[in-house]
């Protein structure tokens, strides 16, 4: 047997929980895959740890002072990581000719750049970053399709449903027989509380998610289902569909990942472990399967898989998504930037967790003029977005004072 061709990868925001989870597989796997670059934020000593690790050629943070940090405590260290900074840093090291992968694993808007610049150098992307899609749908697949780059996707709800669906399922789904998806969602931490409980719920609450662990941001998006609004328009993009096609439903085991239902009635699903290893070792592989290090399901031990419709009045994000997928243009860009600023609030404490989808629904209902034709457009939007939330953040804090609450 020959052995596979090794590849050069590329691991945009390796300190983060999707990062380490790739670095796992891929140290399973020497004889297939070599990191190329590993980049991170300012989580510098762990960065280091990872260059020890790994050898990668370049290693990226944000900021100049912890780039010089690194550079010196590789130095010291004996190892010959390259480092550079910046976001501009980051694009170099997704399109960079030696890079045959990358892992676009950055949390949020930061991570947008970087995705497109591996698009278009027609790189094989595994797209855990979901905001990337939500906010520039369009040109994103786009610039895959030009550069013939091969997309995967990481998001385990869309790595299920690409591997229910067929091998060539590009050109719409009802020219494959496909009826509808159906996109399962755990429901979060408060999916039984009550909605003055929900309202109340503090970072921690709503930080402790009952199957999947993950970065803060995701996190909190799951809690508020938002991140099944921004996945419903993920979804969209990668497989061609129309909202009115993808079906959000809630099941607590997070066992069925995701599912495909065809014209002849037959539903087929991807079931596993609640672990991103699985995800990420099929992005990797493709069209080839490896280990994981991820357990086979134990039915047994499962016993029972429930489903349930979502309850959009509790959860008032979900609905907000798919209205600006139906919207289209800007709109999803505006919810998404919204959200980071009404999370980021939320998480540093100045916003409760009730406010998060009312400072949503107030940006994305304001007028604006805003499009989504370039990238420019879009960071357009995304800055402007960004301003209202902060402006109806001040407003909720004032009027807080106001009634001293
Ligand atoms: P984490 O918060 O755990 O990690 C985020 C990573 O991005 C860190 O390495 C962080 O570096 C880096 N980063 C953050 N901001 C910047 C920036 N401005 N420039 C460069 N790097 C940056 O997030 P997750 O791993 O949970 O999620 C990553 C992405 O994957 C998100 O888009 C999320 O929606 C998606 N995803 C995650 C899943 C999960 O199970 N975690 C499941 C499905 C999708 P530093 O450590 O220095 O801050
Ligand atoms: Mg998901």
């Amino acid at each position: 047997m020959t052995s596979p061709a090794l590849q050069r990868v590329t691991v945009l925001g390796s300190t983060g929980s999707i990062g380490k989870s790739t670095l796992d597989v891929i140290a399973r796997h020497p004889e297939r895959y070599r990191v190329f670059a590993l980049a991170a934020h300012t989580s510098k000593e762990a960065l280091f740890e990872q260059c020890q690790a790994h050898h990668p050629e370049v290693a990226v943070l944000a900021g100049a002072d912890d780039a010089a940090w690194l550079a010196r405590a590789l130095e010291d260290a004996g190892l010959s990581t390259q480092v550079s900074f910046g976001a501009e840093a980051l694009c170099a090291v997704a399109r960079d000719e030696r890079v045959d992968t990358v892992m676009a694993a950055i949390v949020g808007a930061a991570g947008l750049m970087p995705a497109l610049a591996a698009a278009e150098a027609g790189k094989r992307i595994l797209l855990a970053n979901k905001e990337a899609l939500v906010m520039s749908g369009a040109l994103f697949m786009d610039a895959v399709a030009r550069s013939n780059a091969t997309l995967l996707p990481i998001d385990s709800e869309h790595n299920a449903i690409y591997q229910c669906l067929p091998a060539e399922h590009r050109g719409g789904l009802a020219r494959h027989g496909v009826r509808k998806l159906l996109l399962t969602a755990s429901g979060g931490p408060f999916r039984q509380w009550s909605a003055a409980d929900i309202d109340a719920a503090t970072p921690e609450q709503a930080c402790a998610h009952p199957n999947w662990s993950m970065g803060r941001k995701i996190s909190v998006d799951s809690a508020t289902l938002m991140n099944k609004g921004l996945e419903l328009i993920e979804a969209c993009w990668l497989f061609d569909a129309h909202p009115d096609h993808i079906q959000v439903v809630v099941h607590p085991q997070s066992v069925v990942h995701s599912m495909a239902a065809f014209d002849d009635g037959s539903v087929i699903a991807q079931l596993g472990n609640p672990d991103m290893r699985t995800p990420i070792a099929y992005g990797l592989a493709w069209p080839e399967r490896i280990d994981s290090g991820v357990e086979t399901l134990d039915l047994f031990q499962i016993a029972r898989l429930d489903f349930e419709a979502p309850d959009e009045v509790r959860f008032p994000c979900l609905r907000l998504a798919r209205e600006a997928m139906q919207q289209g243009g800007a709109a999803p860009a505006i919810l998404n930037a919204a959200n980071e600023v009404a999370v980021e609030a939320f998480l540093s404490g100045q916003l409760r967790f009730g406010g998060i989808a009312e400072v949503v629904a107030g940006v994305v209902q304001a007028p604006h003029a805003h499009r989504a034709d370039s990238v420019e457009a879009i960071l357009a939007a995304d800055q402007w977005a960004r301003e209202q939330a902060s402006l109806l953040l001040e407003t909720a804090r004032s009027s807080e004072n106001q009634t001293g609450g």
